[in-house]
């Protein structure tokens, strides 16, 4: 699977560490024990276009938002995590 790196370009995913799923933290002033559950513990796996978080650990070391889809492992986007909030 080839990881196009918005700094780097095109690289193999053994260059990548995958870190998550994006997952929108729940605001801590209010979140619910459930919310931060589901926040730290529970994943959707989903078979199809997912958005990920990877970290370019063997290139720019920058963590990367990857949209690809899990059933073919063809990407279809990707850009820099920090242009944005991830977490
Ligand atoms: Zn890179």
């Amino acid at each position: 699977m080839l990881i196009p790196c918005p700094l780097c370009g095109p690289r193999d995913a053994l260059e990548f560490r995958f870190v998550d799923e994006t997952v929108r933290r729940p605001e801590p002033q209010s979140a619910s024990p459930e919310q931060w559950r589901s926040y730290l513990y529970l994943r959707a796996n989903r078979a199809g276009a997912v958005t990920e978080l990877w970290l370019h650990r063997s290139g720019c070391r920058q963590y990367v938002v990857v949209e690809r889809d899990s059933l073919t492992n063809t990407v279809t986007a990707a850009r820099l995590a920090r242009k944005e909030a991830v977490s």
